[in-house]
């Protein structure tokens, strides 16, 4: 019988053979490669050359393992590796758009994605439309004849909507369109190529790397795609450049393969933070909770046994009892205020003054990202009980319960 799909044995099934035997696979620590002949070297610069490397802004040995795992975890037929998740968002639409098409996008997108679309897009004459992303009446309602593209995130940050990414694909489908998910807040947790997104991007930065160490992102995609990407004439990957070193995909590579513990570990601490919070009265947004608007969605959509994510919202009555409240939760040793995400302990910050502030505040305010916004990044603590008494305790010192 075949195995079901399963994101963290898809990793586990990856065994990369150097030539010393290894069992991490040894750093490729070259930026150039040589060739055995000049008709090989012409051959892989037109493209018709499978594992032949060129030069490290194309491909990597060490770059290809990561992109190969990370292949493997989506359930795609090719993935490439960046130096930033911008650089894989940025990177990926380019490759798809050009001047005169149109796209429909979340209005609720991780900040500089929100600018991207809004600030840059606009001087190529690509033009975005910002819609409610689970309202896919209004996706429809939104389509043009020069629409190429829906692009989402499968966890809307910071709002944590879920995506009908489905629904979404059965609607670009009919219409001709691409779907690209960005799939940042939910490894493992969602496969969105599996639902049919075309094109899955990720910031490695966050829970997959783990460590808050360095900056890195993913595209997971079709071999053509990917292949479109890296090509040394109009492959934006390969033009504008935004390569990863080496030595940290090594070091990602090897943070991957503890990934599903630590969803599961996010997921719990999660799910019990968000519990406690709500029973105090509070207004707390998680997906793992059933008054949670996609609550429903995500469980039909989710691979079994990771839970529902490590992000957490907690809407505080105003910007000020916001900022009191992360200040004594850091001075208590609940976490840190930082942005970023997906690290071993908690962080926190206020999205409309932090990660979203690119996003107008009459936006912020109509979409639903009060002043009051505490965006939480729950860590691995061992002993959650112990670090919910203390949020309780900064709230109880701040009459907020
Ligand atoms: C952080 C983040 C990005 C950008 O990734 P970088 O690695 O910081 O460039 C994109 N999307 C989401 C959802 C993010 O959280």
């Amino acid at each position: 019988m075949k195995d079901p799909f399963d994101p963290a044995t898809r990793i586990q099934d990856m065994l990369h053979f150097d030539e010393f035997g290894g069992v991490n696979p040894a750093i490729t620590d070259s930026s150039t490669f040589t060739f055995l002949d000049p008709e090989t070297m012409s051959e892989t610069f037109l493209g018709h050359t499978e594992g032949c490397f060129l030069y490290s802004r194309h491909w990597n040995p060490s770059n290809k393992f990561l992109a190969d795992t990370l292949a493997s975890m989506e359930d795609t037929e090719s993935a490439w590796v960046t130096s930033s998740g911008m650089a894989a968002i940025t990177c990926s639409i380019l490759q798809c758009c050009r001047a005169g098409d149109h796209i429909i996008t979340s209005v609720t997108t991780y900040g500089g994605t929100f600018a991207f679309l809004k600030n840059i897009l606009p001087k190529y004459n690509i033009e975005a439309t910002f819609v409610d992303i689970t309202d896919l009446e209004s996706v429809k309602s939104s389509i043009r004849q020069n629409t190429k593209l829906i692009y989402t995130e499968s966890i809307t940050n910071p709002l944590l909507q879920v995506s009908d990414i489905s629904s979404l694909s059965a609607i670009a489908r009919q219409n001709n369109l691409l779907l690209m998910v960005d799939n940042t807040f939910s490894p493992m947790i969602i496969s969105p190529a599996r639902l049919g997104a075309d094109i899955v991007v990720h910031s490695l930065t966050k829970f997959i790397n783990g460590k808050n160490d360095c900056v890195a992102g993913a595209i997971c995609s079709t071999k053509k795609f990917i292949d479109d990407l890296s090509n040394v004439n109009d492959g934006t990957a390969m033009l504008l450049g935004p390569v990863l070193d080496p030595l940290r995909s090594s070091s990602i590579l090897k943070n991957l393969h503890t990934l599903h513990i630590r969803m599961k570990q996010h997921g719990q601490n999660a799910l019990y933070a968000a519990t406690e919070l709500k029973k105090l009265g509070l207004r707390v947004r998680y997906p793992g909770l059933h008054d949670h608007p996609q609550h429903d969605l995500l469980k039909r959509m989710m691979n079994k046994d990771y839970g529902y994510g490590g992000m957490l919202v907690v809407e505080l009555p105003s910007l000020q009892s916001a900022n009191e409240f992360m200040r004594i939760m850091q001075m208590e040793g609940v976490g840190y205020l930082a942005v970023s995400l997906g690290y071993f302990k908690t962080l926190f910050s206020n999205s409309g003054k932090s990660t979203s502030s690119e996003v107008p505040e009459d936006i912020q305010r109509s979409m639903g990202l009060t002043e009051g916004f505490v965006r939480f990044s729950i860590g691995l603590d061992n002993n959650m009980e112990r670090s919910v008494e203390k949020m309780k305790a900064c709230l109880r010192k701040l009459h907020l319960i």
